[in-house]
């Protein structure tokens, strides 16, 4: 029941993490507080289709 999911920084939409969910806990975009190395500290990243 996992999916492979891309999380990209809401701030400069670079795609820096490649994930993995599960659909069912998850069936909405997650949305993770991660480190963002373009810009060097920690943002939102959201995923993406
Ligand atoms: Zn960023």
């Amino acid at each position: 029941m996992r999916v492979h999911i891309t999380l990209e920084c809401t701030e400069c939409h670079e795609q820096n993490y490649l994930s993995s969910k599960n659909r069912r806990n998850n069936p909405d975009r997650v949305e993770l507080k991660k480190y963002c190395p373009r810009q060097h500290k920690v943002t939102l990243h959201k995923e993406t289709k």
